[in-house]
């Protein structure tokens, strides 16, 4: 059992730590400006700075027994700190006690796998990402699914895909919204339909 002589004692918490810390300041200083629409706009930003962060605490049960997780977010997606406090201490990254090892993925791309840091200059939501693709096949299809698989079907005339299975779990890609535009790219119910005549 370690404790507060061990200079890796509550290791895990000190970015959260570090984020109330700054957080806590900057209430301070908002306090201290005249009242009007500054202060509170200041008031806003760190009242949802403080949701964020409230969200991804390090969780400990009431015995103090730390999850060593954050309650959010799994440990494969953010690790310990995860990616959103890390993300919220940067904000103060010229501040002494700021560690620059917290978003190093960020900061030094060239040490990691880079995806993280590719994702993060995009700029976009995953959504966005996957707009160009998805809208147009939910506009005209719908992805169903069998005792065989996963299927487009359209969604005006009776045509479907064949069902597909994945071989396994690790090769999961959706085949039928690649291939419902191409095997059915316009419906014949849709051009058989005449155009209405006043
Ligand atoms: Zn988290
Ligand atoms: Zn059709």
């Amino acid at each position: 059992m370690t404790g507060p002589d061990d200079p890796h004692w509550r290791w895990e918490f000190r970015c959260e730590d570090f984020v109330y810390a700054r957080l806590a300041d900057a209430q301070a200083a908002a306090d201290e400006m005249p009242p009007g629409p500054a202060r509170d706009a200041e008031s806003n930003r760190i009242d949802s700075l403080y949701l964020i962060a409230s969200q991804h605490n390090i969780w400990i049960d009431l015995r103090g027994q730390s999850a060593g997780r954050c309650r959010t977010c799994s440990p494969s997606a953010g690790g310990v700190p995860c990616l959103t406090m890390t993300g919220l201490a940067r904000i103060w990254r010229t501040h002494p006690d700021y560690q620059p090892g917290w978003n190093r993925a960020v900061d030094q791309p060239e040490t990691g796998s880079g995806s993280t840091y590719r994702e993060y200059k995009t700029r976009t939501t995953i959504w966005t990402r996957r707009a160009a693709k998805l809208a147009p096949f939910y506009d005209r299809f719908t992805l169903e699914r069998d005792r065989n698989g996963e299927f487009w079907k359209c969604k005006t005339c009776p045509a479907r895909g064949e069902s597909w299975l994945p071989p396994s779990s690790l090769y999961d890609h959706p085949f039928a919204i690649d291939q419902a535009l191409q095997q059915h790219p316009t419906c014949p119910a849709l051009e058989n339909k005449e155009p209405t005549t006043p």
